[in-house]
């Protein structure tokens, strides 16, 4: 795998090597939980129903390579598909916050070189999920929660 020194600071999103645009993922899992959106407004409500594919540990997808056969609603985000996407995104998603022309945070796993970093700063779904299989989908809007962000856990 080959990542360019600092690729995203200096690489445009539309640019990235594929294993660059991977390595972007920062591992928060908040991404693969089910979300409410209000028809009206458009807000979009994040719940803590998980995907029945996440590891709540690890927050990451049990069968990455062949989600799509197993869940063919889940989304492969791309440089091409992002503008569309971006609005339901994660605050701190890396790349929504690529794509909105911020840094990333100090506790990005390409800042801090651990992957852990992500689970230590607070901001994954790490312990608060629960399987979308245990809960009605007409209940989704009983287990509505606060995106985990750092303000969120101070
Ligand atoms: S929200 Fe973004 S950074 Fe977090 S797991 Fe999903 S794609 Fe990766
Ligand atoms: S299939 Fe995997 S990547 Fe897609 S939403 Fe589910 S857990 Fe996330």
């Amino acid at each position: 795998m080959t990542l360019r020194d600092a690729f995203w600071e200096t690489v445009p999103l539309s640019k990235m090597r594929p294993e660059e645009w991977e390595a972007l993922c920062d591992g928060c899992g908040k991404c693969c939980l089910n979300k409410i959106e209000d028809a009206d407004s458009g807000e979009v409500f994040l719940t803590r129903v998980a995907c029945r594919l996440l590891d709540d540990q690890s927050c990451r997808c049990g069968q990455y390579d062949i989600r799509k056969s197993l869940v063919p609603e889940c989304i492969v985000l791309t440089p091409d598909t992002i503008d569309k996407h971006a609005y339901w995104m994660p605050q701190t998603c890396a790349y929504r916050l690529l794509w909105q022309g911020k840094p990333l945070p100090e506790w990005h796993p390409l800042l801090s070189g651990d992957p852990d970093s992500v689970h230590r700063a607070g901001v994954s779904v790490r312990g608060l999920t629960v399987p979308e299989f245990e809960v009605d989908e007409d209940d989704w809007e009983d287990h509505i929660i606060e995106e985990p962000t750092q303000e969120s856990r101070s």
